[in-house]
């Protein structure tokens, strides 16, 4: 196995899990999703070597995120590995600067999260290659190899290579030990999965329970779409986990911005250490301004809607958020996320990874552990979204032990998906799909 390994092909597969059935995952905005991804696998000439790689999307758009991956085709398949590792900045941007694509974005919506599961297959590719999971791949990386990576186009007036690798040399120190300790005691993370907003008082009640006798030291809350019913989740909370377990409320974009305001103050006595998405993700100004009138009591936080590094950019120049939940689905895979882990520790603004949706878990845990060895060199006000659903359907699924997301030390990015799940959940020819066709039918719905 060598880098001369070449790409052979690219098989993109369009998988839906059916969990609007359940309401797990349900929110202010989303109140019946599907947990889907883009699926990639790409293979090579070396048979033992395929790297897999996904976009998550929450059920019909799935269909246009594999049509635009499948445009990329051409752009990965028949070049070797060696040719794409050995200028990766520059493999970066030509699948997502190519300029026909491009016009669809620029480096936003369909073709960057399509970009994406391409570029985080890649990754996976490349880690597996060398024997190691992704987050020690980029650990082991020096400051100039990690540098490599990233494309600093619309970076400049903030952040340049110069500075980049400043902050990676200083990084450099106590690398080892915080290796050693992330092997040891794991990454902090919270829990999304007690606070879905289609969950009954009874049922939020047992999971906060549950939650705090894990080992969960802060969970999060769907809130948005009535104060009064959010006034009394939040109370049950509290209530039930009591004052040291931290609270986190994402409103997933539903307010104007003088509504999150006052919706959020109006929530203010339960504590609650941030509010999440509590506007237009676009709205930079109006995050700016939600900070600055909430002055610090609940902090701001947005991201997972953040569709590039130049919107983090103006976010963190801006002073308008106070928590950074960057996506690799997102954000252009791996690349992308490395340089806004880069433009978060130039502005100290900690990092917590978005992981609410199948496969985020199993990349947002490698994000954190890159930033807290290579990066930012700190754990403290940084926690790890995770969600509780579908882990099963990985190969290598996440670990989580007293509410710690625990170093995964398998070859790659976490998140192959299992050959029975591919085959029960591909839609529409999964075989979980068409017996819902035939049930249908059935029933006489067409
Ligand atoms: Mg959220």
């Amino acid at each position: 196995m060598s880098k001369n390994t070449v790409i052979t092909g690219m098989q993109v597969d369009d998988v839906r899990f059916p969990t609007s059935a359940s309401l797990a995952g349900s929110d202010a905005m989303n109140s019946e999703p599907d947990y889907s991804a883009a699926y990639l696998t790409l293979t090579t000439t070396s048979e033992s070597l395929v790297g897999n790689g996904l976009t998550f999307t929450i059920g019909r758009g799935t269909q246009l995120c594999a049509e635009a991956a499948r445009c990329l085709e051409t752009m990965v398949v028949g070049r070797s590995l060696g040719e794409i590792i050995d200028d990766m900045a520059g493999f970066w941007r030509s699948l997502v600067g190519e300029s026909q694509l491009r016009w669809l974005g620029p480096e936003k919506g369909v073709v960057h999260l399509a970009a994406a599961a391409v570029l985080n297959a890649i990754w996976d590719l490349w880690a597996r290659h060398e024997g190691k999971p992704v987050w020690r791949l980029v650990a082991d990386f020096t400051p100039e190899e990690f540098v490599s990576t990233i494309d600093f186009r619309h970076m400049h007036d903030v952040l340049d290579e110069e500075e980049a690798l400043s902050i990676l040399r200083a990084a450099q120190q106590g690398k080892a030990e915080r290796i050693e300790t992330l092997l040891k005691r794991g990454y902090p993370a919270y829990t999304t999965s007690v606070g879905w907003l289609g969950y009954s008082d009874d049922k939020l009640r047992t999971l906060c329970k549950e939650a705090v006798a894990d080992g969960w030291e802060a969970i999060k809350l769907k809130v948005g779409k009535s104060l009064d019913d959010d006034r009394r989740r939040l109370m049950i909370a509290r209530e039930t986990v009591g004052p040291d377990v931290e609270i986190m409320i994402d409103a997933n974009q539903v307010w104007e911005v003088h509504e999150a305001i006052e919706w959020v103050s109006a929530l203010a006595e339960f504590d609650p250490i941030w509010i999440e998405e509590p506007t237009s993700p676009d709205d930079i100004l109006g995050h700016a301004k939600i900070k600055q009138a909430l002055s610090g009591r609940t902090g701001v936080a947005t991201g997972e809607h953040c569709h590039n590094r130049i919107m983090f950019k103006q976010f963190l120049e801006a002073g308008a958020i106070d928590f950074v939940q960057l996506d690799g689905c997102r954000l252009a895979g791996l690349n992308e996320v490395l340089a806004v882990l880069l433009l978060a520790a130039k502005f100290d603004k900690p990092v917590c990874p978005h992981a609410g949706g199948v496969g985020l878990c199993e990349y947002a845990q490698h994000y954190s552990m890159i930033d807290y060895v290579a990066v930012s060199g700190a754990t403290e006000r940084r926690r790890t979204e995770h969600a509780g659903a579908l882990h099963e359907h990985f190969e290598t699924p996440i670990t989580v032990k007293n509410g710690r997301y625990m170093a995964p030390t398998e070859p790659g990015f976490s998140a192959v998906i299992k050959p029975q799940s591919l085959e029960t959940f591909r839609f529409p020819d999964g075989t979980y799909w068409q017996s819902r066709t035939a049930g249908r039918h059935l029933a006489g719905e067409g």
